[in-house]
């Protein structure tokens, strides 16, 4: 949920009418003081991210669509619109029986009254600047963006349904709002602010996986000579973060599964000694585990993984339906290839919060004790979601595949921190503590240490 972009067009009394009870909630829930399950804390973070400049030039924003002007009666609508708001009444530029979405809940609100209530709520100074529109005979619309005052940023979108009245003059019969959330990936997330938030978990060391392999996404269209460059470059920069905390964090390379300058990569940040492993990620590829081709580049992949003595942790689940077959190739065919070498599962290698049946392909051969399983090790990120919209079957059915697959051989982590889309670690640690697993099982997954730390 997207609180803080409301909170800049609806009035703080609203925000902390609703926002008071909920306090209260997490107070009576919050573990009791003195309790042990409270103070138990993981030591490693094993799945975190940093955002460098690059990447944050490698993902633009989609651009505005550009502004259309208005018939003048419509734009003079548009403008009455924007004098009403935070400042009713309203008078007779809605129609009678008008339906308007209020903000902070998301219901519709009929009739002008309960308009001008609402709008009573909203700030002044808003821009409505339209991007599209219709008018034809008695009925229109307007869609476009609003923007505070002089500023460019959009912050809503809204859409005006519009009815001629018998007289020949416009109303406004109905109004929807979307919040636009922040850019998830806007800004840099520097090592100095993962060190801050693991601080503030009382985590103490943390695995930076770098995002590199985004530079092998076929999206880009990069060249191989492009991406094998931009690839080391993003390394690179990842491990310069990194060495600003020698104590606390170690870097994994990030390397696209595909791509034919995978394997020299790897071979080079075996050499740079911060550097514990490789990370990589199947969907980001458009990886097909049902594609030959695919599979021998894989292969070669993993073996030289293998052959540096680099673990893997890989974002296995595939693009589109990812099925227990394809678990099942990954392991057979891909991960066979590397016995030496720990290799951790992201995401319990399933969808965020539901090990599934792929996790139980992994955690089948665990129990049978093949012996392509041995090096098998999972990170529990994202799986327990912070919003707490998973049920407690749910959250049992999670414990007991944590259990079935050994929870010594289960990571804590968390992904990168996105303002309003992904917590930082301290959110996400008290969301696992809410898994019914008992203290000691959860002290063993706490403590946890990767092998590729050690
Ligand atoms: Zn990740």
């Amino acid at each position: 949920m997207q609180i803080s972009p409301l909170r800049r067009f609806i009035s703080l009394t609203v925000t902390l009418i609703l926002v008071y009870p909920v306090a209260i909630l997490a107070q009576n829930a919050a573990p009791k003081p003195g309790s042990r399950r409270a103070d138990i804390v993981p030591l490693v973070a094993a799945h975190q991210h940093l955002m460098s400049p690059a990447g944050v030039a490698l993902l633009p924003p989609e651009p505005p669509l550009a502004t259309v002007s208005l018939p003048p009666e419509l734009d003079q609508l548009l403008r009455r619109r924007e004098k009403v708001s935070g400042a009713p009444p309203t008078g007779d530029l809605f129609t009678e029986d008008a339906i308007i979405q209020e903000l902070q809940e998301g219901r519709w609100q009929k009739g002008r009254d309960k308009i001008d209530s609402f709008l009573g709520f909203m700030e002044k100074n808003l821009r409505y600047v339209p991007s599209a529109y219709s008018a034809d005979g008695s009925t229109g619309w307007i869609a476009g963006t609003i923007r505070e005052g002089t500023s460019t940023e959009e912050t809503l979108n809204f859409v005006l349904g519009l009815r001629k009245r018998a007289g020949g003059a416009w109303q406004i019969a109905s109004e929807v709002f979307t919040v636009i959330p922040p850019r998830p990936y806007g800004k840099p997330v520097l090592a100095d602010q993962l060190v801050e938030e693991l601080d503030d978990a009382g985590i103490q060391r943390g695995v930076v996986l770098s995002t590199a392999y985004w530079w092998g996404d076929p999206r880009h269209g990069f060249s191989t000579a492009e991406g094998a460059e931009k690839t080391r470059i993003e390394n690179d920069w990842t491990v310069a973060q990194v060495s600003k905390y020698p104590d606390r964090l170690v870097a994994f390379c990030g390397v696209s599964p595909l791509a034919d300058y995978g394997p020299a990569e790897i071979a080079r940040c075996a050499k740079i000694p911060q550097v514990k492993g490789i990370k990589t990620h199947f969907a980001n590829a458009r990886v097909d585990l049902r594609n030959p081709d695919h599979i021998a580049r894989l292969r070669r992949f993993f073996r030289a993984a293998n052959d540096n003595h680099l673990a893997v942790v890989v974002h296995a689940r595939t693009r589109g339906e990812f099925v227990p077959e394809l678990a099942r190739i990954a392991l057979d065919s891909v991960f066979s290839v590397a016995p030496d070498i720990p290799i951790q599962i992201a995401h319990m290698g399933s969808t965020a919060g539901k090990p599934d049946e792929n996790t139980k392909v992994f955690a089948d051969a665990i129990a049978a004790k093949d012996p392509r399983a041995k090096n098998l090790y999972f990170d529990i990120t994202q799986t327990v979601l912070t919003d707490g919209s998973q049920t407690s079957e749910q959250l049992a059915q999670i414990a007991a595949a944590l259990r079935r697959i050994g929870l010594e051989r289960i990571f804590f982590g968390t992904d990168m921190t996105l303002p309003g889309n992904n917590p930082p670690p301290r959110e996400h640690w008290k969301a696992v503590r809410r898994l019914p697993l008992t203290d000691a099982e959860l002290r063993v997954l706490a403590s946890n240490v990767p092998p590729y730390m050690k």
